[in-house]
């Protein structure tokens, strides 16, 4: 798909979200496109999401958990994933709901004592670099913003790069009006998303390849995704870009950017 890289053979990043679907939505691209580059792409997903919107009836006797794992096993595959984590935490609900303190809830959870998990990942898998959370927890949601304190430890822990996903506010604002699922996400929450473009350190920019597939895995979380929300026309523009900040300096994700061809 993408042919202007070195391989990335041998090598493994660790991807950690709060819920099936943020891999998709938020990091979709970048999973693609070190899969197809060779690097090993673990994916670690905190959390079931079984307080997600329900857009599909459910089977008789299937729980929303169950229907979402699925949804996130044809996900990663679409990605390229060839290892994927269940964290196993509860869904938090949203900022202030009765969920937030539940006993299994994520956003309850002590983050050293899971950040250790990750960590333990990490290195089993000898990766060299974890995506995790911007420090906003991208749109507020509690269990983003414990997947940032739980990655952010784990990067502390064992000292590999860290690259924070977060989404460019003045893209969304400026050239997606009111497309992109993290409008209405925000919405949710009620505070604000993403960052100023000037503080993002690694932008990376879709193929028209890596674009359909990712909205392919997005697609098959249709428990949660309308067929509407990404029909659009306005859909490459909302999606096909992925941004980061980081804590140190240029690492892996950085190699996924091809410099400009130098002139013979
Ligand atoms: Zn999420």
């Amino acid at each position: 798909m993408f042919t202007n890289l070195s391989s990335l053979s041998g090598r493994t990043v660790l991807v950690l979200h709060a819920h099936p679907d943020d891999e998709a939505i938020f990091t979709g691209v970048t999973m693609r496109r070190l899969a197809d580059a060779g690097a090993r792409v673990v994916l670690v997903t905190a959390t079931l999401g079984e307080l997600g919107e329900v857009h599909v009836p459910l089977a008789p006797g299937e729980t929303m958990a169950q229907r979402r794992v699925a949804e996130l096993e044809s996900a990663a595959a679409l990605l390229g994933v060839q290892r994927l984590v269940l964290l196993g935490a509860r869904d938090s609900g949203l900022p202030g709901a009765a969920d937030n303190v539940h006993p299994d809830a994520l956003a309850a959870a002590d983050p050293g004592r899971v950040a250790r998990r990750v960590a333990a990942l990490i290195e089993e898998e000898s990766a060299e670099a974890l995506v995790h959370d911007d420090g906003r927890g991208i749109y507020g949601h509690p269990d983003h913003l414990a997947a940032h304190r739980i990655g952010a430890a784990a990067a502390r822990l064992t000292g590999v790069a860290a690259y924070q996903s977060t989404v460019d506010r003045d893209h969304l604002h400026d050239r997606v009006t009111r497309s992109h699922l993290i409008h209405a996400a925000a919405e949710a929450t009620g505070l604000p998303f993403g960052v100023p473009s000037a503080d993002v350190a690694l932008r990376i920019s879709g193929s028209a390849a890596e674009v359909n597939v990712k909205r392919a895995a997005i697609a098959v979380h249709a428990s949660q995704v309308s067929p509407e929300s990404l029909g659009h026309a306005g859909f490459d523009e909302a999606y096909g870009y992925e941004w980061y900040q980081r804590s140190g300096g240029p690492a892996i994700l950085d190699e996924l950017v091809a410099p400009a061809a130098v002139p013979a």
